[in-house]
Parts: C-alpha cells; structure tokens; sequence
C-alpha cells in the first residue's frame, strides 16, 4: 500500500484519496431552534461526509486501527453487522484501499440504504430482524462470519476504536469550531461511539460541558442513564440508533442526561428543517435536534448547545417522506406533500 504524501497538497486537497475527505465538516446554526430556544444552537453536518452520514468517521476509525495492528491485512476482507450507514462507510473506504466488504444487515432497514449497498458493490446479506439476544441477531451473524472465514470483524459496537475516532476528529472539531463556547452537547446512541467520543473529548476541555443521551421510544438507554436499570417501552421508526445494553463504546462514557424523543417530535424537526431551513436531515438528526431544544429550554436562554446531524432525509424518501408509510405509523406526514 503507498501512502500519498499529504504534505505536498494545499489545504482542503486529499491527498489520500477518499479517507482524506472524511469529517471536518460545517457546525451550522439552526435559526428555529436558536430562534425559540433564546440560545445558539448547532448542528454538525454529518450527511456532508462521502458516505453520507456520521458513520464513515467511525469506519475508517476502525479500518486505520485494524490496519496499525495487523488485524487488517492489504487484500483482506471486512465484516460488519450495521444498519447501513457503517456499512457504507466501511464499503467505500474498502474500495479506495483495496479490500472486500461483507455487510450483515437487519432486512426491515431502508430501501435507500440497501440500493446504495448493492450500488457500491457491498457483499450484502439481509437477515430477518432478531432481537440482539437470538443467534440470529445481525451481529452475532456477522461475527460468525468472520470468524468462519478468518476476516477482520469490524465490530463497531464494541470496538472501541469506533468512539476513539470521534473524540479525535469529530469531538476536536466541534470544540475547535464552537472556540470552546459550549455548553451542552446532545446525541442518539446506536453503537455509542459519537456520544461516547465526542463527550469526551468536549469534557477534557471542559468538564462543565453537559453531555445529553437523546434517546427513541423502544431504547433501554434513557433508563439506564436515568435509573441505572436498562428498560426499554414501545419503539421507533427512526434507524441506526436506540440500544438495549452498554456497548464496549458506551462503557465509562461522561453522561450527564437523557431526553426522551417520540417519533411525531422527531418528525416535526425533519419536516421544520427541510422546509423552512433548507437542511435534508434523516429521523437520528431530527431526535437529536429536537434534544437540543429540550435541553436549550431548560437550561434557559444564552447556552450554546451542539448537536449531530447524522444523515440525510434521501435516506429515508420511502418512509420519513412517504404519507402512505406514515400513516400506517399513525404519524404526520410533511405537510406541503398532502396539497393535490
Ligand atoms: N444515526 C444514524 C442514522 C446511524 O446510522 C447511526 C449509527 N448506527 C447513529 C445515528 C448512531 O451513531 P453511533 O453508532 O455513533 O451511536
């Protein structure tokens, strides 16, 4: 493998190929939220990386460590049980270096995801949806597979390398970019890894930086960070995120607190961000915006607080901006979609 040589490039020019154009992405200032809240809040435009979404961070975290330890070898194979985004992430960064990626993946996830898998040349494998505790279980599945074929098993969950990457880049950013004036940060968990990484890359600077759980229906988190006991009720149309155990990224993370976010609350931000800011965000992003104001509110006026917009609504056309899909939830549809 040669490693191009960044120096010789201006700022803003990869050198290395794709990996190179991964995160440093804009903080954006959402005007509504701000607007009602009487404070600053942000969203980090994580749908603005190659891939997508925030996960691609995530997967050339874990692909550079495997690489360092050997574990990861030029040719190799990668395996890795994801909803869709990690296994975007993992697929492109495999393809910019030479490796071949089997992506295990609950078959109930987006179409959009799947296509986009299929697309770019994933070894894709659907299983039906199981709880985490059934052998069936995406990521058990994936485990075995990698195990049977000698891969390297991404591991996402509890890999550690994961949440490591977003305290160096995605956490450091986000503190570079706000100049230290920060005063919460809120984030789902799927894996772990961003609430994990960036929290603690904000509390090293600033112990006094609150860091806030947003957490769907159908997570044990909220009552873990809460109660201490993992409880979980109803459940969500949002992917990617809400989890029923501490991952190895969750273990020891600096959590402060946790908001609650139903689907409809959830809806409203995506639907207000598209129409009145512009911003195409998918169902993580709009739970952890409408955190944000949560926390704004009781915090009060003159906060600044932080937020992740994880991925995109083209993610999502066939259910979050479909009235049909949403319906059968019981839930809203956008509203400038139901005119004629
Ligand atoms: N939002 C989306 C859309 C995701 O795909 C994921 C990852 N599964 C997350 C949020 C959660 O991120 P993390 O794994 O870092 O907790």
């Amino acid at each position: 493998m040669t490693i191009a040589p960044k120096t010789n490039f201006a700022e803003g020019v990869s050198g290395d190929g794709l990996p190179g154009a991964i995160g440093h992405t804009p903080l954006i200032r959402l005007r509504r939220a701000s607007d009602v809240t009487g404070c600053t809040i942000l969203g980090k435009a994580e749908f603005m990386n190659p891939g997508g979404s925030v996960k691609d961070r995530a997967a050339l975290a874990m692909i550079e460590a495997a690489e360092a330890a050997g574990t990861l070898k030029p040719g190799g194979t990668i395996v890795e049980g994801t909803a869709g985004n990690t296994g975007i992430g993992l697929t492109l960064v495999a393809n910019a270096r030479g490796y071949r990626c089997i992506i295990v993946m609950p078959e109930t996830q987006s179409r959009e995801k799947i296509d986009f898998l299929r697309m770019i040349g994933a070894d894709l494998r659907l299983v039906p949806a199981k709880p985490y505790r059934d052998p069936g279980n995406y990521v058990h599945v994936s485990r075995r597979i990698a195990e049977e074929t000698g891969a390297f098993w991404a591991n996402q969950f509890d890999n550690t390398e994961n949440r490591e990457g977003h305290r160096r880049t995605t956490g450091a950013e986000i503190w570079a970019q706000t100049g230290g004036r920060i005063d919460a940060f809120t984030c789902a968990c799927g894996t772990g890894g961003t609430l994990a990484g960036v929290g603690m890359a904000l509390k090293a600077h600033n112990p006094a930086v609150r860091i806030i759980l947003a957490d769907p229906d159908g997570s044990a988190l909220y009552d873990w960070v809460t109660t201490g006991e993992l409880k979980s009720a109803g459940s969500s149309i949002t992917e990617g995120i809400g989890q029923g155990r501490v991952t190895g990224n969750l273990e020891g993370a600096p959590i402060d607190g946790a908001v609650r976010i139903g689907d409809a609350a959830m809806l409203e931000q995506v639907f207000d961000l598209m129409i009145h800011e512009g911003l195409s965000i998918g169902g993580s992003a709009g739970i952890n915006v409408a955190a944000a104001i949560a926390v704004a509110r009781e915090m009060g006026p003159g906060h600044t607080i932080a937020t992740i917009l994880c991925d995109g609504a083209a993610r999502y056309q066939s259910k979050l901006f479909n009235p049909e899909f949403l319906a059968s939830k019981n839930l809203p549809a956008p509203p400038w979609m139901l005119a004629g």
